[in-house]
């Protein structure tokens, strides 16, 4: 797979950016202070996810002063997942290493990093600890998550890994293959396979600037995850509406025996209105789990790119449209815009 990468070189590093702008700069220069002891041949793109600042602009002058800084920016906020993926496409290295914008992945771990790629670990994951300061409540949610995620999906995925890892050019051709529209690069990884290690760091709180990650975009990202690894979400609706069929089942048995055999029945309806709505509740519930499984097949079927590149810097320092990025990349067999 490696001669599909044409005019290669050793490490590439893929960065999500929405609304980064003050990030970049000193992102940037961490980065090449940490990569020029390696001594090896690199390349940094910057995938930019339709940012509302001037984060364009700062990878723009970024690409005109150096030649390893390129760029991708999406024709809006598709989302980290998708600006990550649209990066990896582009990446040219024999490992690349996938790290945010916000310098919350601290730059001097990719030296370990790359340590342990020339080890032979074909995945180096990080696993990030958190803070004492850290939000109690993400803390909790996110431990909570992985363990609900590693139980449906069988795919292990330990609190703290986030998408902070380098991957050798095999992974990274494999992962490039997946289509779904729901993207959980992740659990992907980690479903692959490959012989991986992990090194551990110390979390910080994010440099400049707010997080992009709202509750919503989490729960999004947290549900495509289970979606796409697991179905049990929907046997789990099958055994409780086997469950509850049961309960209405015997309700309805001593209804029958309180008004034939103990003659006790109570003339009231308080309570079977309050079964009756438990189980509607309940179906409601259970057709909402189906319904959200039928509208990601919908998605899935409709087969939509999954973003849309508007513009693109190349290694000549030129911004260039999307149309004539077949000619800049060369390395893919179908422009990104099909993705
Ligand atoms: N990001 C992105 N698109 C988004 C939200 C975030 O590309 O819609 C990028 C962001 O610039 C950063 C990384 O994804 O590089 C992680 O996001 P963030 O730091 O906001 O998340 P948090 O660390 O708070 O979970
Ligand atoms: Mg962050």
């Amino acid at each position: 797979m490696a001669d599909k990468v044409k005019a290669g070189c050793e490490l590439s590093i893929v960065v999500p950016v929405y609304n980064e702008q003050q990030n970049l700069q000193r992102l940037f220069e961490e980065i090449k202070k940490v990569v020029n002891t390696l001594q090896i041949s690199w390349e940094i793109i910057f995938a930019d996810d339709g940012s509302s600042d001037d984060s364009w602009a700062t990878i723009q002058t970024l690409n005109r002063q150096n030649r390893v800084v390129k760029g991708v920016r999406l024709a809006r906020n598709f989302g980290h997942q998708y600006a990550l993926f649209a990066g990896l496409r582009h990446a040219r290295g024999r490992a690349v290493v996938t790290m945010d914008g916000d310098l919350q992945h601290p730059p001097h771990l990719i030296a370990e990093l790359v340590k342990e790629w020339h080890k032979g670990f074909a995945i180096v994951h990080t696993i990030r600890q958190d803070p004492a300061d850290y939000s109690l409540l993400k803390k909790i949610t996110s431990k909570i998550y992985y363990r609900i995620f590693t139980f449906c999906s069988g795919v292990n995925i330990q609190p703290g890994m986030a998408d902070f890892r380098l991957l050798d050019r095999s992974v990274l051709d494999e992962v490039l293959q997946f289509k779904e529209a729901g993207l959980f690069l992740r659990g992907i990884v980690q479903w692959v396979g490959f012989n991986s290690t992990a090194v551990r760091y110390q979390a910080t709180r994010r440099s400049e600037g707010k997080s992009g990650y709202s509750w919503k975009k989490m729960l999004r990202l947290g549900w495509d995850g289970i979606s796409s690894f697991s179905v049990i979400p929907l046997r789990i609706a099958t055994a409780v509406g086997l469950l509850t069929s049961v309960v209405a089942f015997s309700g309805i048995l001593y209804a029958f025996y309180s008004k034939f055999v103990s003659g006790t029945a109570i003339p009231g309806w308080a309570s079977s209105v309050a079964i009756i709505s438990f189980l509607l509740g309940v179906l409601f519930i259970l057709i909402g789990i189906i319904g959200e499984y039928v509208g990601r097949i919908l998605i899935e079927v409709m087969n939509r790119p999954r973003y849309i590149i508007a513009e693109y810097c190349n290694d000549e320092g030129e911004t260039l449209q999307t149309s004539a990025e077949v000619e800049w990349s060369q390395i893919e067999s179908q422009p990104d815009h099909l993705a």
